[in-house]
């Protein structure tokens, strides 16, 4: 999901907020004003419930993320928004253990939360109600998020779960995956069918806005589900492929010693290509991308060498021919780039792109190789 920014890193975990939080810190916040009460501490007691929520549900993230890396997977960012966060992995489990405990720690640190706040609603009644209601809402929702995510559709954590005790018993990842995407979809399509009813004829005094809201999320999940098992699709694609069989041995080459205008004027425009090798008479010198021209304003254009803003080849990720093409993508997701030369030797014999990547695995599944 785009949109959203960054709050910093924790534990070296890049975390993102996504603007849908600033409705839930909305909704919370007025949801707590108190008639009751005075507005100040209605105010305080809303925004301070707010913050103890969002910590919540980064506590939640947290702990698949670490329980995760414990585990051989890396975790490069976590997004909070409107349904609670997402962890970021750059590549999936190996293990259906791996799996497991990694899905089991979110909703298991939920729950942990959930009664710590229960905890202490019960100590609190009577001598603190304005703490007291704070921590029964916040118990509450905590055990509503583990409630959720243990939903057994994927992707949910509950999914996730499930697939990894069907991997476990079955030794059978990709059909583990088509039926929990196959579980996930149809809890979906009843959210949706739910929330339209709801709509509609309104039973126990529900409203409309209930069902709009079911609706909502079950379309949501049907996205979710829809977008994981086009990934693990993918991943399934990429099994048993290696680099030189991915790689597009068509590329352009560019001299170190000419200039951005030369550069754009000469190579960008004519040819419509992001990504260029660097190269003169010595061998392969780095690569340039597009990215890295937008970094020098064009007043200077005139004045800056290509060999000035490429990337030097000794500071390159770039891939072994024979390295398979799985991983080749997980470093490309961990490094944030788009595309890797591919390099015997000390030579440049092709380049492994993205858009190429996805070009050549479909052609591959036409021909049915
Ligand atoms: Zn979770």
């Amino acid at each position: 999901m785009g949109g959203g920014f960054n709050l910093g890193k924790i534990f070296s975990i890049q975390v993102r907020l996504h603007y849908t939080w600033f409705i839930i810190f909305a909704l919370v916040t007025v949801s707590l004003v108190h008639p009751h009460w005075s507005q100040w501490v209605s105010w305080v007691t809303g925004i301070i419930t707010s913050l103890l929520l969002f910590a919540s549900v980064l506590a939640h993230e947290l702990a698949h993320s670490l329980v995760g890396r414990a585990n051989g997977i890396p975790i490069k960012s976590i997004t909070l928004f409107i349904f609670g966060g997402v962890a970021q992995m750059t590549k999936e489990a190996a293990k259906a253990s791996a799996e497991f405990k990694m899905a089991a720690a979110g909703p298991a640190c939920s729950l942990a939360i959930g009664g710590l706040f229960g905890l202490i609603w019960l100590l609190t009644q009577g001598i603190a109600p304005s703490i007291a209601e704070m921590a029964s809402w916040l118990a509450l929702i905590n055990v509503a998020l583990a409630a959720f995510n243990l939903i057994p559709g994927f992707p949910l954590d509950g999914g996730r779960v499930f697939r990894s005790i069907m991997w476990r018993f079955s030794g059978n990842y990709r059909r583990s995956t088509r039926i929990a995407t196959w579980l996930g979809r149809g809890v979906a399509y009843l959210f949706i069918l739910s929330g339209i009813l709801i709509i509609f004829l309104r039973p126990f005094g529900l409203s409309w806005f209930n069902g709009i809201w079911l609706a909502f999320i079950g379309w949501f999940l049907d996205n979710a589900a829809s977008a994981s098992y086009r990934q693990a699709q993918w991943q399934e694609a990429l099994r048993g492929v290696i680099a030189s069989q991915v790689m597009t041995p068509y590329y352009i080459t560019v001299p170190p010693n000419i200039t951005l205008s030369q550069l754009v004027q000469g190579y960008v425009l004519p040819t419509g290509q992001r990504f260029f090798l660097v190269a003169d008479e010595g061998g392969f010198k780095g690569i340039l991308t597009v990215r890295n021209i937008k970094s020098v304003p064009p007043s200077d254009w005139n004045t800056t060498l290509v060999e000035k803003i490429m990337v030097p080849a000794d500071q390159l990720k770039v891939a072994r021919p024979e390295q398979d093409a799985l991983s080749v993508v997980e470093q490309m997701n961990e490094n944030d780039i788009n595309q890797m030369p591919v390099v015997d030797e000390g030579r440049v014999i092709g380049l492994i792109t993205r858009d190429n990547l996805i070009r050549t695995l479909r052609t591959r599944t036409d021909l049915g190789m």
